[in-house]
C-alpha cells in the first residue's frame, strides 16, 4: 500500500505532466471506485475545467482545477494513475476504471486491478472538512520534537500504533513506521506516552529521515505499487528493518524478528538495539 513516499511520488510526477492541461472528455468504466460523485455529475464537472495543480495530501493525490474542485485520489491496494500518450498496451489499461481526456490528446487514467482505492470529486469546503480531519503532515516544518512528544503524551498504545494513526499524523503505514523507530532505536510496542521529549526529538528525525530518503528513491516497491511512469520505486533495498526478518541488523549484527502482536501487523524489529 503505498504511503507517504510512494503518494508523492506519484503527485510529484502526475503534476509535472499534466498541469495547465484541460480536461475535454470524462468516461466512467468503473463507477465503483467513485466516492461522493455520480458518473454525470463527475463528467458535467470536470468538462472544460483546468488542471492547475497536483499535490500529496497523506496518502491521497489531490488534482486542483480551476473550477475550485479538486479530484481526489486515494490509491490504496491496487490503485494507480497513468498517462496515456498512446504507448501504453492494452493490458495496462485493462483496469482503467476512470479516464481523462486532455487537450493535447492524452489521457488520465485511474487503473485499479482490485478497486480497493477511490476517486472522489470536491468542492473546496469539502476537501477542507475532509482534510481537517486528518493528521499533522510529517515533513511540514510545524512537525517538531516537541510537536510529536506533545502527540506520543496524550495516549498509551503502542507508539507504532500511534506513528500509523492517520488521525494523528499522515501518511505513515507499517514499512515507514518500522524504518523510523528501529532509527531512533525505540520498541515499538512500547506505551506512547513513556517517549521522553529528547526520544520524541530523536523519532521525529528519524521519521523525516526516512521518509525524505524514500521520497528521493520514489519509494518502496512492495508487490502492487507503481509510478506514474509505471516503474517501481528502488528505497526497498536500503529498508533496515521491513521484510528483513531473521537478517543481521545493520547496527549491531544481532537477528531481526518479526511480530503481529504489536497491532496485527508484521512488526520487524531488533531486540538488542530496540528496548
Ligand atoms: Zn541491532
Amino acid at each position: 500500500m503505498p504511503e507517504l513516499p510512494e503518494t508523492e511520488t506519484i503527485a510529484r510526477d502526475i503534476d509535472g505532466a499534466i498541469r495547465d492541461r484541460k480536461i475535454t472528455g470524462v468516461s466512467v468504466r468503473k463507477a465503483d471506485v467513485l466516492r461522493e460523485v455520480s458518473p454525470p455529475t463527475l463528467a458535467r464537472r470536470l468538462a472544460g475545467a483546468r488542471i492547475v495543480r497536483s499535490w500529496r495530501r497523506a496518502k491521497l493525490v489531490v488534482i486542483d482545477l480551476d473550477t475550485g474542485d479538486r479530484i481526489v485520489v486515494q490509491p490504496r491496494f491496487t490503485g494507480a494513475l497513468l498517462i496515456d500518450d498512446g504507448s501504453l498496451d492494452a493490458t495496462e489499461l485493462k483496469y482503467s476504471t476512470v479516464r481523462l481526456d486532455l487537450d493535447d490528446g492524452r489521457a488520465l487514467h485511474y487503473a485499479d486491478v482490485r478497486r480497493l482505492g477511490t476517486f472522489a470529486l470536491m468542492d473546496e469546503r469539502r476537501f477542507h472538512e475532509y482534510s481537517e480531519k486528518l493528521g499533522i503532515e510529517p515533513l511540514d516544518r510545524t512537525f517538531t520534537g516537541a510537536h510529536l512528544s506533545g502527540i506520543v503524551r496524550a495516549t498509551s498504545q503502542p507508539v507504532k500504533k500511534l506513528l500509523m494513526d492517520q488521525r494523528k499524523i499522515a501518511g505513515i503505514g507499517n514499512i515507514y513506521a518500522n524504518e523510523a523507530l528501529w532509527r531512533a532505536q525505540i520498541d515499538p510496542s512500547r506505551p506512547a506516552a513513556s517517549i521522553s521529549l529528547e526520544e520524541a526529538e530523536l523519532l521525529r528525525d528519524s521519521i523525516v529521515g526516512v521518509l525524505s530518503e524514500a521520497i528521493d528513491a520514489r519509494g518502496t516497491s512492495f508487490r502492487d505499487y507503481r509510478d506514474a511512469r509505471g516503474k517501481r520505486g528502488s528505497f526497498v533495498e536500503k529498508l533496515d528493518v521491513y521484510g528483513r526478518s531473521g537478517e543481521p541488523c545493520h547496527r549491531c549484527g544481532s537477528k531481526l524478528v518479526a511480530t503481529h502482536a504489536i497491532d496485527g501487523r508484521a512488526t520487524t524489529m531488533c531486540v538488542k538495539c530496540q528496548h
